[in-house]
């Protein structure tokens, strides 16, 4: 037997888009996006495209904000 987990909001996404919404920002340059219709998230990659927001980017992305942050307070110290 198949059980179908589509949503209506999926279907909605699948014909029309996803209406992706900042949820985080990283770096200037990636940020992480979630869809008000079907909350599936998305993140910016390095080449400035949108990828799907996996564990693994999940935290690749923490590590950079993280990264960013520490190296922004450093410069503004010194
Ligand atoms: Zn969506």
């Amino acid at each position: 037997m198949k059980t179908s987990n589509l949503s209506l909001g999926n279907l909605l996404c699948s014909v029309f888009g996803h209406r992706y919404q900042v949820a985080k920002k990283i770096t200037p340059h990636i940020t992480e996006y979630k869809c008000t219709v079907c909350n599936c998230e998305s993140t910016t990659n390095i080449s400035g495209r949108l990828d799907k927001l996996t564990p693994e980017l999940k935290e690749i992305n923490r590590t950079l904000a993280d990264f960013y942050r520490k190296r922004h307070s450093l410069r503004t110290v010194a």
